[in-house]
């Protein structure tokens, strides 16, 4: 039958634009809290490197990594203020947060032609509330949480968990270091989606089979 791996996060969900909105609505809070260190930090992008670096952080939920960064930067802090941030931030992200354009398209033309397996980063408790909040479930055969089974998409590991030894296999992702990359360690054919954080031409030493614009592309690559 072959097997679909596919990317939530900017593949399927409009996460980077969702994100954004929390951040901004996160910093509005945090100069209304006087915390300016925190606003300065984030103004300058001095935990850039970290974040994007980190593996850690893929395994993470968006309060654990706000509850981190206010602890950091305020040892001190009431754990009521950094409740009160992480509220903030989720209220404005599901305020923005939806399908990419094509999604259902694409799951309905991927449903029944091959298996499908969501294999996606971040903690278990965020992705399924993600997926949830979507109402896609029931279209994957299996769903890997890189936060419930300990390794992000870094590691070749969670793209083998969901291909089965299946002979063709499919691989469509927003994330060179991590979707292409894994794709073409386990012999996949690999399908960049250009969108979200990531939608800029990236350098990076491995290159992807196909590489499209629009979810609706994909479905003649299948
Ligand atoms: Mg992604």
């Amino acid at each position: 039958m072959g097997t679909v791996i596919i990317d939530l996060d900017d593949t399927l969900a409009t996460t980077w634009k969702a994100a954004q909105k929390g951040n901004r609505k996160l910093l509005f809070f945090f100069l209304k809290k006087r915390l300016f260190r925190i606003v300065k930090a984030l103004i300058l992008k001095e935990d850039k490197e970290f974040i994007f670096q980190n593996e850690a952080i893929l395994l993470l939920d968006p309060s654990s990594v706000i509850k981190k960064f206010l602890s950091q930067y305020y040892p001190s802090l009431p754990e009521s203020v950094k409740e009160e941030a992480c509220i903030v931030f989720e209220k404005a992200f599901y305020e923005k947060f939806s399908l990419t354009d094509g999604a259902i398209e694409l799951l309905q033309h991927i449903k029944g032609r091959y298996r499908l397996c969501l294999v996606t980063d971040g903690s278990k408790k965020w992705q399924n509330e993600k997926i949830d909040f979507l109402g896609i479930r029931d279209y994957f055969d299996s769903i890997i949480i890189s936060g419930e089974i300990g390794t992000s998409k870094k590691n070749v590991r969670n793209f083998e968990l969901a291909c089965k030894g299946d002979e063709k296999i499919y691989v469509i992702g927003d994330r060179m270091e991590t979707d292409i990359r894994g794709g073409n360690a386990i012999g996949a054919t690999t399908i960049l989606f250009r969108n979200g954080f990531f939608e800029y031409e990236r350098v990076a030493d491995v290159t992807p089979d196909h590489s499209v614009s629009t979810l609706r592309e994909i479905m003649s690559l299948l």
